[in-house]
């Protein structure tokens, strides 16, 4: 059983849909206070009236991550409602597809910008306060592609969730002298809007190439985080969970139909 996690003031990036809304969910269960941060305001504070309506704290936040005010005026926000910071879930991403061939400069950054760029200044915004209670705790949402896997259409997708570990790897080591840990979530597919939205045969395709048959839920990335999260985890900094029903561990097809 670990250490409950009642009364911590956690931030979630992209709160309010899909894996940033189950992490909300898993936290908020456990009495932790969320603030539900995502561009989109309606959306935000819909999730967080129902994570109150299930008997949780949350508000939301409107704020861009890849813009440093908007970042300053989340830590701020979240400094004010609930008195510090404690945890923050960099989760925030977008995974437009685009083959090279086709893709523009702009669509790189805009990517580029929100996955990776994002981390960096959300956890800028908010280390000063993850550090006053020399414990405070940064679990970032990677995934599988780009550090594990590759998918056509995804090179600026995987270059930022790559990326993203890359950076980890020295923030955990700055980190550590105020406390601080830093530990990333590597998805498989999970059923979130942005990936419903991949279509159908996107999905069902994705779940015959998985070992456990299934996509997984957004709560299953929620409990991964609340592990990172939690007081037993306090010695973990730097490293990855994957948690992708064992979609990267056949090494061909041939693998997958012999089971
Ligand atoms: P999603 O359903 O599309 O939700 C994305 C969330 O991020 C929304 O709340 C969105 O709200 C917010 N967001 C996007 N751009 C933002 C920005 N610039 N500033 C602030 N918030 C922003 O996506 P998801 O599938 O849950 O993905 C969440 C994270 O998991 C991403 O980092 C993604 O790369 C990672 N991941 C997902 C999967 C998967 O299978 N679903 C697998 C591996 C990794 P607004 O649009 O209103 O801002």
């Amino acid at each position: 059983m670990f250490t409950p996690i009642r009364g911590k003031s956690v931030i979630v990036t992209g709160g309010s849909k899909g894996i940033g809304k189950g992490i909300a969910s898993v936290f908020a269960k456990q009495g932790a206070r969320i603030l539900v941060v995502a561009r989109g305001l309606e959306t935000a504070q819909t999730t967080a009236r129902e994570i109150a309506a299930a008997g949780g704290t949350a508000s939301a936040f409107q704020a861009d991550v890849a813009k440093w005010e908007d970042m300053e005026a989340m830590a701020s926000a979240a400094v004010e409602r609930h008195g510090g910071i404690d945890i923050l879930c960099a989760n925030a991403g977008v995974f437009p597809d685009a083959k090279m061939r086709d893709m523009t400069a702009e669509q790189w950054d805009e990517v580029l910008g929100t996955n990776l760029k994002g981390c960096f200044l959300s956890i800028k915004a908010c280390m000063a306060h993850l550090g006053a209670s020399g414990a405070g705790r940064v679990i970032l949402t990677s995934s599988i592609t780009g550090p594990l896997t590759g998918f056509p259409g995804w090179t600026h997708y995987g270059a930022s969730k790559s990326g993203q570990l890359g950076f980890m790897r020295t923030a955990a080591i700055e980190l550590a002298g105020d406390g601080i840990t830093i530990n990333a979530v590597l998805p498989g597919n999970i059923k979130t809007e942005g990936l419903i939205q991949l279509g159908e045969e996107y999905l069902a395709t994705m779940a015959s190439s998985i070992p456990l048959k299934k996509l997984g839920a957004v709560e299953d990335i929620g409990n991964a985080a609340l592990f990172f999260a939690s007081k037993e985890a306090a010695f973990i900094t730097g490293q990855t969970i994957v948690v992708d029903g064992g979609q990267t561990l056949p090494e061909s097809l041939e693998a997958m139909q012999a089971a």
